[in-house]
């Protein structure tokens, strides 16, 4: 008999990925679909995009590995909600993504709920729920509020309203007592909100039709997911508190798991729960972007050999592509600082890194002033994560050790959480 296999599904921003993992963590699968771009009305189907994608995926899954498949899980974007007819399941309005704003329920939200909470935000999945239920007849249509991986997920179980914490956490839901706060139940919309478990735990049986459709065996359950940036925290595998992942893309971003909850709106630093413990995130506006804009990858790895990260840079810069930052200083009217250049290319981009790495090391000191468990050992993700002298450097200024991270495919990160489930079967 084959070794059981466990399935993970990410839907991110610009495509999605399968992996199909087993007990040790090996990949015997994976692969990729972009979303086909299907019209309705002048703008993207995603309902249907999303859909065929997904069906899409398990027909790109090699048919002798099926019967084989424990358990699936999937996640997707944060704060793409969906609201559906609660009987049918049906889509009653367009999916509204996760960067999608609406600024007409900010001030609606801002006056029920606690000031600086994580749904005080444009694009919060709250704002988009408000949003909808004060433009249409929607009170008198009984429906219920999906995410998109609660949505995908549905589609695989057939049990409509059923999401996970991580995915809740911008619709208001508190992880730490395990429900909606009473300000948000108070409210005539609160009978939309789907009930809520932690993430990887099984929600049931995968559907008959979809089971002997693509070959999965009797017993295959499926798992509620995360969100796409919390999957691919899990791919890293940082499981003990004071394990922490930088991602260094665009952006610098870190994700710290701690033993406490911390939260501080200024530096917008909040805390996702993953079982019994919290992880603690913040991002800057620093990062790979600036980078791009002097040099190009080329350059980067050429110059990068010449560099010797054993050295302190003199050069102390405040690399940004545009005026502002949020963490680990909260100062909206930041100038990028990126002078003097010196002369020679190696010295200005030894400059640069060493600049991020200090930004990166004040980042994980201001979690820590915020009352987090302190880091101990940072795992890398990331464009940025190739660069083995920029590693050197960041051990030095970090006083850490730092490793590129084995895995960092969210897919990766909801293979495990469908393991999780399995086992807790
Ligand atoms: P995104 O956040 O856009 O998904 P990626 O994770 O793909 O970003 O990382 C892209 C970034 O990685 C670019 O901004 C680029 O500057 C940076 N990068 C690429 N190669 C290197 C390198 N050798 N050293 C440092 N940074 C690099």
């Amino acid at each position: 008999v084959e070794q059981r296999l466990y399935l993970g599904l990410d839907f991110g921003t610009s495509g999605a990925r399968y992996a199909l993992i087993d007990k040790e963590g090996k990949i015997r699968a994976e692969g990729k679909r972009e979303y086909p771009l299907y019209m309705s009305e002048e703008t993207i189907d995603w309902v249907k995009s999303w859909r065929s994608t997904l069906f899409g995926l398990l027909e790109d899954i090699p048919v002798s590995f099926r019967p084989a498949v424990a358990s699936i899980s999937i996640d997707g974007t944060s704060a793409t909600t969906m609201i559906v007819d609660s009987k049918t399941g049906e889509s009653l309005c367009k999916p509204l993504l996760y960067n999608q704003s609406c600024p007409e329920a900010l001030p609606i939200v801002k006056a029920i709920a606690p000031a600086n909470h994580t749904v005080c935000s444009g694009s919060s999945t709250l704002c988009k729920l408000v949003s909808w239920w004060s433009s249409s007849d929607a009170p008198n249509i009984s429906a219920v509020l999906l995410h998109q991986a609660d949505w995908l997920l549905w589609l695989l179980h057939g049990k409509l309203g059923v999401s996970d914490y991580n995915n809740a956490l911008k619709v208001g839901y508190d992880p730490e007592v395990e429900s909606y706060p009473p300000w948000l139940l108070s409210q005539p919309y609160s009978s939309l909100l789907p009930r809520v478990q932690a993430p990887g735990t099984t929600i049931g049986s995968i559907k008959e039709s979809i089971r002997t459709q693509f070959g999965f065996p009797e017993d295959c359950v499926i798992c509620t997911g995360t969100t796409d940036s919390i999957a691919a925290f899990l791919a890293a595998r940082a499981n003990q508190p004071g394990k922490a992942v930088t991602s260094l893309g665009s952006t610098l971003a870190i994700k710290l798991l701690s033993t406490k909850r911390v939260e501080d709106a200024r530096f917008g630093v909040y805390s996702h729960r993953l079982d019994d413990k919290w992880l603690v995130g913040g991002a800057s506006n620093t990062g790979g972007a600036v980078l791009r804009q002097i040099f190009t990858d080329d350059q980067l790895e050429k110059l990068s050999q010449q560099i010797n990260p054993a050295e302190t840079s003199p050069l102390d810069y405040y690399p940004l592509q545009d005026v502002g930052e949020r963490f680990p200083v909260a100062d909206p009217k930041m100038e990028p600082r990126l002078h003097p250049r010196p002369e020679s290319d190696v010295e200005y981009l030894h400059g640069i890194l060493e600049s991020i790495a200090r930004i990166e090391a004040n980042g994980y000191n201001l979690l820590k002033e915020l009352g987090a468990t302190p880091v101990e050992e940072v795992f890398t993700a990331g464009g940025g994560s190739k660069n083995e002298k920029w590693i050197k450097i960041r051990e030095r200024v970090l006083g850490l050790p730092v490793h590129k991270a084995l895995q960092t495919e969210a897919a990766y990160g909801a293979a495990l959480l469908a393991m999780k489930g399995a086992f807790a079967q």
